[in-house]
């Protein structure tokens, strides 16, 4: 008998593949279509119309030859974006890759990963994925982190993301610098949803040549599509992340629409982002006056509702129950502290209103049926 016989393909995957990969799950949220789908918090307005014109009359050399290696003339929009200098600034395919990058750079196997928990949960990933150990701490009841329990995780590799995915809350500034100032090694502050919340903390880059700060073009900038994401870092520690990363990783058309976006489209990205910012609170008020729902006071471009109604079945089936309604939410099942909730992104209005009246007609259907 053949080993392939003696052994399905799943089992010789696992005794060739690392072992930390053994329990790394692929990432498979519910992406099937869904007619008002609020469940990934990208740019509901769609594309920045620059960007998507100069797409549209790329010409062949974009294609044919190798793009940059490491993105130069994104690093320079980047720069004026930004307000910090060129070599303060690493870019990666998506903020997920500069993450995983990161995490490469500056955890040796073993290595504690920590961050708070709920956060974005494909953090416990890529520290497996690198052969760390994830290390949760939890948040306040003001959804605050205290330093001294972040710090006495010994964690080289600390994460912090602000505002946070998916309570949409803010940590204190003074939490953030104690940490960063005591920290044994690194820490990442992903600030993935930052314009939402108008406040970021690059100030702190000068103080600190152990702050990585990460972000995205693929929420405020509506660009997810074309993966772009970035770091801003201490020259020495972007020359890291830059090995780690490897040439080539920005292709030639995701560079050009980044940079026309930067460059022609910031009009339109602050127009949006300040609708998206008016939305929300309109939104969390109108949540808040409902039955059977909490929202949490969000500062990114979605809200957290935690279900305190005891009668309402768990968030997975409330998910599905709204999206037989047509509106696709993520669930999140007994977060830390808060039990269960569902985290609406937040679009254009008649989006949000559909949201608000698929909500009270689940409640009603699950309220006439038995109780759970
Ligand atoms: C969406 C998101 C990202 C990933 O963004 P990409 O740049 O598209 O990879 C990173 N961090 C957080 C907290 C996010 O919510």
């Amino acid at each position: 008998m053949s080993r392939m016989e003696l052994a399905g393909e799943a089992e010789i995957g696992i005794g060739v593949a690392r072992d930390c990969y053994r329990d790394i799950p692929l990432y498979k949220p519910d992406r099937a279509p869904c007619q008002t789908d609020l469940s990934d918090n990208t740019n509901l307005w769609g594309v920045p119309p620059r960007a998507l014109a100069a797409l549209r009359s790329a010409g062949g050399s974009a294609i044919t030859r190798y793009p940059d290696l490491y993105a130069t003339r994104l690093k320079e929009a980047l720069a004026r974006y930004s307000g910090l200098p060129e070599e303060m600034i690493a870019t990666g395919s998506g903020s997920d890759d500069v993450l995983d990058v990161t995490f490469r750079a500056f955890g040796k196997t073993g290595d504690a990963c920590a961050h708070p928990d709920p956060s974005f949960p494909m953090i416990p990933l890529f520290a497996r994925m690198n052969g760390m150990r994830p290390v949760s701490f939890r948040l306040d009841e003001n959804f605050d982190v205290d330093p001294e329990e972040v710090l006495a995780t010994g964690a080289r590799v600390i994460y912090l993301c602000w505002p946070n995915n998916p309570t949409g809350t803010l940590i204190s500034r003074d939490a953030l610098e104690q940490i960063v100032v005591n920290a044994p090694g690194v820490v990442v502050l992903d600030e993935a949803y930052w314009e939402f919340a108008g406040s970021n903390n690059s100030d702190l880059l000068a103080a600190s040549d152990r702050l990585i700060i990460v972000r995205t073009m693929s929420k405020a900038f509506g660009m997810a599509g074309i993966r772009i994401g970035y770091a801003l870092a201490a020259p020495h520690i972007r020359l890291e992340i830059e090995k780690s990363r490897g040439p080539y990783k920005i292709n030639a058309l995701a560079e050009l629409g980044a940079v026309t976006a930067i460059d022609e489209d910031m009009e339109w990205v602050q127009e949006h982002v300040a609708e998206a910012v008016r939305n929300r609170e309109r939104f969390t008020s109108d949540v808040a006056a409902m039955e059977g729902y909490e929202p949490i006071v969000s500062h990114a471009n979605f809200v957290l509702i935690r279900i305190t109604d005891p009668r309402l079945p768990p968030a997975g089936e409330i998910a599905r129950l709204m999206r037989e309604r047509g509106v696709a939410i993520r669930p999140f099942a007994r977060a830390r502290g808060l039990g269960d909730c569902i985290r609406a992104s937040i679009g254009p209005w008649p989006l949000m209103q559909r949201c608000l009246d698929a909500m009270p007609q689940v409640t009603d259907t699950v309220r006439a049926g038995p109780s759970r």
